[in-house]
């Protein structure tokens, strides 16, 4: 090791899959003295945090509250809480996300069953339905809003509804949608979401907001087994986070970024859900205008494409490392590459939260200009 020194990040401009632009009022959240995490004024805050949440989420659940970890820890909490041995979870498949849901699955013991889709392709309504009517016993149905591997949104809505008619629980993956998108939890009959703090809430990385109905508590607390992960366990969790009562200890709360996730949802608060869902429409809607004046096109349909996380082809004779490393150093910018069968035909341009402005939209679209040339 040379000589340690304190490390002075530069400032990049975030326009990947995650993290997105943290605005400074989040990071002077974070640098304000920390409390002890059973400080009368701390747990004022996690109440807060729990209304604010519960109005991005546009629900009434009681089990509403951040995970102290990041968004994959979310997905884990829903599936080892809800999933026993033997169960049967029906499970979209259409990029990255869907298949670590299987991975789940699995490793609670549970049977898993896929619906699957290409990748930059919806998820059929059509498929899940025919897959629910030859697999009457599933008990869930889980599936991903916002792919951020592919940039396709699936119909949260119309799959959740199949969920309900098909008597299953579902478990939704709102990591990149929420704050970005319409989420409507309690509109939808949503039973198990969970989201992560870095996309479109624009808050640092690490804290994993989730989200259960009354009906998925309901099966949390008749479980024939004790949920296999103690921490993520949410009958032990509900001692600190519940509502109500005496708080008691069960892990520290990482304070400072819980400092950041409530301003970073009262930003959204003040700014209004819809008005945040029409900024990043707007923004996608520009974005797509500037890559059209440079010729390069989209990769996914225009009707479920996401605004929050653009995947465009990259064109014909540009080396997807080389341009990207050059938007990272002379630009200061940071878009996505692509994943798995789609690595280094597409990049994946984030317009998530903070990071979904004009200033950006402008930075991104000249400096592409100049690297593709
Ligand atoms: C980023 C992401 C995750 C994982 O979140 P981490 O915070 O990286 O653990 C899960 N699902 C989707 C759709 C994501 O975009």
């Amino acid at each position: 090791m040379s000589s340690p020194a304190t490390f002075i990040p530069p400032e990049r401009t975030l326009m990947g899959p995650g993290p997105s632009d943290v605005s400074p009022r989040v990071l002077n959240a974070m640098a304000r003295p920390t409390l002890g995490h059973l400080d009368p004024l701390f747990i004022d805050l996690m109440d807060e945090i729990k209304s604010l949440l519960q109005y991005a989420f546009k629900t009434d659940n009681a089990l509403t509250m951040p995970v102290s970890a990041p968004g994959s820890a979310g997905m884990e909490a829903c599936f080892v809480n809800l999933v026993e041995p033997g169960d049967k979870v029906v499970v979209c498949i259409n990029g990255v996300f869907g298949q670590r849901m299987v991975e789940n699955v699995t490793r609670c013991g549970g049977q898993a069953i896929t619906v699957e889709d290409a990748w930059g392709q919806q998820t059929s309504a059509q498929k899940v339905e025919d897959t629910l009517k030859a697999h009457p016993d599933t008990k869930i149905l889980a599936f991903v809003h916002a792919e951020t591997s592919t940039g396709v949104r699936n119909d949260a809505k119309q799959l959740c509804a199949l969920a309900r008619q098909y008597n299953c629980l579902s478990i939704v993956d709102a990591v990149t949608s929420l704050g970005g998108i319409e989420v409507d939890v309690d509109g939808w009959g949503v039973d198990a979401i969970y989201s992560g703090s870095q996309k479109c809430l624009s808050c640092v990385p690490g804290l994993s907001p989730v989200s259960f109905s009354p009906a998925a508590v309901e099966v949390i607390q008749n479980r024939k087994k004790p949920v296999q992960s103690w921490f993520l366990d949410m009958n032990l969790i509900v001692g600190y986070w519940g509502k109500g009562g005496k708080r008691a200890y069960h892990h520290t709360a990482p304070v400072n970024s819980l400092y950041a996730l409530h301003e970073s949802l009262l930003i959204l608060h003040e700014e209004g859900l819809q008005n945040a869902w029409q900024r990043h429409q707007q923004g996608h809607e520009k974005l797509s205008a500037g890559l059209e004046s440079l010729g390069i096109e989209f990769a996914v349909d225009p009707a479920y494409r996401l605004p929050q996380l653009n995947m465009v082809k990259i064109p014909d004779g540009v080396d997807d490392a080389k341009a990207r490393q050059q938007l990272l150093n002379s630009f200061n910018l940071e878009i996505g590459a692509g994943l798995g069968e789609l690595a280094s035909k597409v990049w994946r341009i984030g317009l998530m939260g903070h990071a979904c402005k004009d200033r950006n939209i402008d930075h991104c679209v000249a400096s592409l200009a100049k690297v593709i040339r």
